[in-house]
């Protein structure tokens, strides 16, 4: 199997073998064309499987920018535990983003630095990569809104469930539109990401690696 055949738009398999990925890996065989679909997927991978590139190469390929409208309002929101998983993340869409038609901008948001920032860098936004507690109060600030969110991801979400986020989560969907693609990512499947799961999916389709 090989990238060309999981039906990614070309400009991403040239980038892909100058980026040094010369074969999907499986989580990535397995979610890429579902994810591509519009499908809402539980992917259960561990950290170093390749389960980011697994949803950021299909979500930006998917991606449609209006160049000419600048706001507030992010299409792609990603829900991590950590700053550091903040920055790992962004950093893939940030490595891939070239692919794409238009320019895309990606901002990672977390706690424990000033907001200020952040407000500020937050327009023209497309991809958000956030811990729940500052994105938040960003919100409250009005320094982004989250009714134009197509695709949502939970990264590492058995994670961010131990670390206490369950609250912040409940929140953040209660702000997103209805009608959008969830994605579900997790190293195991508690019980705690099965409530989530049947919370957040629609006819999902389970990858597992
Ligand atoms: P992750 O599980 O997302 O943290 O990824 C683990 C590591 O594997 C990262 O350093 C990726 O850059 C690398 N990686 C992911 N997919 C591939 C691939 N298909 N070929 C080569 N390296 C990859």
């Amino acid at each position: 199997m090989s990238f060309q055949n999981l039906g990614l738009a070309p400009s991403f398999t040239s980038l892909l073998e100058k980026e040094n990925f010369k074969q999907p890996f499986p989580i990535q065989e397995k979610a890429i064309p579902e994810i591509l679909k519009g499908k809402d997927v539980l992917g259960i991978a561990q950290t170093g499987s390749g389960k980011t590139a697994s949803y950021v190469l299909p979500v930006l390929s998917n991606l449609k920018v209006d160049a000419s409208k600048k706001d507030r309002q992010p299409t792609v929101l990603v829900l991590v535990p950590t700053r550091e998983l903040a920055e790992q993340v962004k950093d893939v869409f940030q490595s891939f983003e070239k692919a794409c038609a238009h320019p895309v901008k990606t901002m990672a948001i977390y706690g424990g630095v000033s907001i200020n920032p952040q407000m500020k860098a937050i327009f023209g936004v497309n991809v958000i990569v956030a811990t729940p507690g500052r994105l938040l109060d960003l919100i409250d600030v009005n320094a982004l809104q989250l009714n134009k969110v197509q695709t949502l991801i939970l990264d590492e979400a058995d994670k961010l469930l131990n670390l206490g986020f369950k609250d912040e989560i409940n929140k953040v969907l209660s702000l997103l539109p209805p009608k959008r693609q969830n994605l579900l990512f997790s190293a195991t499947l508690s019980e705690k990401i099965e409530g989530l799961h049947r919370l957040l999916l629609k006819n999902p389709v389970t990858v597992q690696v």
